[in-house]
């Protein structure tokens, strides 16, 4: 058994206008969640004491809901609360996928964290932990997470499949410039594809990250790729993680966060990491020499170097867990929302 949550607001406390506002939030509610009226097995409305014309229940009932169990409460009267209010607990049977909850008129104001278009950057170096943190992020918002690094990436293996130095700009912008480079979700999961050529796995080799560094310096490929993100973020609520994120791609973005950890810590994930994918050819020490010097070269870039944007949180996870991180994360969008 699954339960929805939503709410609505009515212009006015008429029955008219009570049973439109009911039959439109719970059509939302099944489109959004992809129920039929079978699966809705119990309805529970309540409203704020200003509403006396009619009973949700019996709006809902009118509007072809009545397979559901129905009842109608009435909210204490709270000081300051929205007005002409009617909020919804919906038990269903049978979601295919994480329950969507729905605000709809001016209830969207009570959860803008869901109903509104939700845009979190998340910029930082290497193994901050950015995109452990994005991903969770995303999951507990149910919204997309863009992993820009892996677009900069699958340019680097571009370039490296074709034998081009990242030094030889003009080649290299070339190159990528002919390339169809783009990102696609299976079960929310974003793959990586060069030339239609699902290439996420061979991007995260430690080979890619340097050269992924030096491509992602040239002024024409970063074009490209902000384009392509500013896209994708322009139609849907997104987690971005990246190194220019907060600075460049998305500078209106309302969240913003620079994660962040010493560069022993990052070492050790990235390690980790690449242990966990058979990839042990490289210790600790020369990882954080590497990890140091891409660093230093995504800092000292001319276009859109590593940056803290001035109205982002910095976050330094060296001493926390990924869950505490993004609880942290939650509870500062919540407080500005
Ligand atoms: O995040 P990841 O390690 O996958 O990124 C690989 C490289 O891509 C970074 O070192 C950086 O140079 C580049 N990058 C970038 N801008 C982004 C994301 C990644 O320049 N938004």
């Amino acid at each position: 058994m699954n339960i929805i949550r939503g709410a609505i607001t009515v212009d006015a406390d008429t029955p008219e206008e009570i049973r439109e506002k009911t039959g439109e939030l719970l059509r939302a509610v099944a489109q959004a969640n992809d129920l039929s009226g079978d699966n809705l097995k119990a309805i529970i409305f309540s409203t704020t004491q200003d509403i006396h014309s009619c009973y949700p229940a019996k709006a809902a009932r009118e509007c072809g809901f009545e397979k559901a169990a129905l009842f109608s409460s009435v909210e204490p009267d709270i000081e300051g609360a929205l007005p002409l209010c009617i909020r919804v607990m919906v038990f269903a049977e049978g979601l295919k996928k994480k329950e969507k909850h729905v605000y709809l008129g001016k209830a969207a104001a009570l959860r803008k964290d869901i109903s509104a278009k939700l845009i979190v950057a998340l910029d930082g170096p290497a193994g901050s932990g950015k995109s452990t943190i994005a991903k969770a992020l995303a999951a507990a918002y149910d919204i997309l997470y863009l992993d820009t690094g892996a677009m900069y990436r699958a340019c680097a293996l571009c370039l490296k499949r074709q034998n081009i130095s990242p030094d030889d700009v003009a080649a290299a912008e070339r190159a990528i410039g002919a390339a169809d480079i783009g990102v696609r979700y299976e079960a929310g999961t974003q793959h990586t594809f060069l030339n239609g050529e699902d290439v996420s796995a061979e991007i995260r080799k430690n080979e890619i990250s340097m050269l992924a560094s030096s491509v992602a310096k040239l002024s024409g490929v970063r074009k490209k790729m902000v384009e392509k993100q500013r896209e994708i973020a322009g139609t849907q609520s997104c987690v971005l993680d990246g190194r220019d994120i907060g600075t460049a791609v998305l500078p209106d973005a309302p969240f913003k966060f620079f994660i962040t950890a010493s560069p022993r810590v990052r070492a050790e994930r990235r390690w980790k990491e690449l242990k966990e994918k058979g990839e042990t050819g490289i210790g600790i020490e020369e990882l954080t020499r590497e990890i140091e010097a891409r660093d230093e070269q995504d800092r000292n870039r001319e276009i859109s170097p590593l940056r803290q944007a001035p109205d982002a949180v910095l976050v330094d996870t060296s001493d926390m867990t990924a869950e505490e991180v993004v609880a942290l994360i939650r509870e500062k969008i919540q407080e500005k929302i």
